[in-house]
């Protein structure tokens, strides 16, 4: 099979190797006679891939198991909008969010028939083309809401900022793409289905000592602590994408860790934006504060907007799959997560600089 260079959002591209190893598992897992969508998740060889998961998660994000833990849920990162509030929003309290793009905004919309709102920073001035600045902390807030990286729009936040309150990170389209300070983080949730795996899990980083403040007052199976306290395993967990998840990050290690993912995301980033800027009489790069800039969803736009099905088509020609703008902002949008080759890159540069002559 001839890949595509799948620069898609969301379900994204995979490293080959896990798929080739997940392809054999399909038929049969460590020689079980059974496949890896047969298995109990409370039998041996689940079990082994779940807590391997779990271990390896925390020591590539440089946390120790005895302060942090880590759940796997359902419903996508969109129903941790509302488990968030549900699970630490206490009545009288304020909570802190950060509107930096859609999915902060949504985010945002989830909690405030919760409890109580703060926007202690937004940046729907510039349209979310930049990062949110000048935040205005709630002293005592129950806790500080951030998305990492805007997936819609292209702005990323590679550092955790210093709220006062327990920081909450929506993480679900940059995890692990390079290195974080997560010691500062009290909560960090993703979707996997960027660059952490396929969709159908949802993973959880969380302080034991912010869980402990959790409320107890909400259904059993949203709270957090009853997933902790069964070690994930309170009720089915999805064995498939965890099992996946778990491929990723031994892939991520073969990859120099972390440290070396950033490395080459950074060129990655690079290489592309170099050829936006280069030709900033074709291209509106969508991000133009270089720190904002996402190293994982690059966005753009073309000035002349009636040659844009003539890019798509040139794209198809050279295989560019999955290029097209977010539909709320239209445009060009390269996602190139971890698993989205270097050479990639090379070749979307490449089309950018010939479609810029023509
Ligand atoms: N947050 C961010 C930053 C996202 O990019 C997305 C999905 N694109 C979501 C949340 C929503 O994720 P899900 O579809 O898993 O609910």
């Amino acid at each position: 099979m001839k890949r595509v260079y799948n620069f898609s959002p969301g379900p994204a591209i995979l490293p080959v190797p896990v798929l080739e190893e997940a392809s054999k598992s399909v038929i049969e897992i460590s020689n079980s006679g059974m496949s890896i969508l047969e298995v109990s998740h409370r039998g041996k060889i689940y079990e082994a891939i779940h807590q391997d998961a779990r271990a390896h998660c925390l020591k590539l994000m440089g946390l120790s198991p005895e302060e942090y833990t880590v759940i796997f849920m359902g419903g996508g990162a969109s129903t941790q909008f509302a488990t968030v509030p549900l699970n630490f929003l206490k009545p009288g309290q304020t909570a802190d969010y950060v509107d930096g793009g859609e999915w902060g905004s949504k985010a945002i919309a989830a909690a405030k028939p919760l409890g109580n709102v703060h926007i202690a920073g937004s940046s729907a001035a510039t349209k979310h083309s930049t990062l949110p600045r000048d935040f205005q902390w709630t002293p005592g807030a129950a806790y500080a809401h951030l998305t990492t990286n805007n997936t819609i729009e292209g702005t990323q936040m590679r550092f955790i900022p210093d709220a006062g309150s327990p920081v909450i990170l929506d993480a679900s389209s940059d995890f692990l793409g390079h290195r974080m300070d997560w010691k500062k983080a009290s909560l960090v949730y993703l979707g996997a289905q960027k660059n952490a795996g396929p969709a159908g899990v949802t993973i959880i980083i969380a302080k034991k000592s912010f869980l402990a403040t959790a409320k107890t007052d909400i259904p059993v199976v949203l709270q957090y602590n009853t997933h902790d306290k069964a070690d994930s395993l309170y009720n089915t967990p999805p064995v498939f994408s965890i099992y996946i998840f778990s491929l990723v990050l031994k892939w991520i290690e073969s990859q120099g860790g972390v440290e070396g993912l950033e490395k080459i995301n950074q060129r990655k980033a690079q290489t592309i934006y170099d050829v936006l800027d280069a030709h900033s009489d074709v291209y509106d790069a969508a991000v133009t504060k270089k720190d904002d800039r996402s190293w994982m969803n690059l966005t753009w736009r073309l000035r002349d907007t009636s040659r844009e099905e003539a890019f798509f088509k040139g794209a198809k020609e050279r295989s560019l799959d999955g290029l097209k703008g977010h539909r709320n902002v239209g445009g060009f949008r390269a996602s190139i997560y971890n698993a989205f080759p270097e050479e990639g890159c090379q070749v979307l540069a490449e089309y950018l600089k010939e479609f810029a002559k023509k």
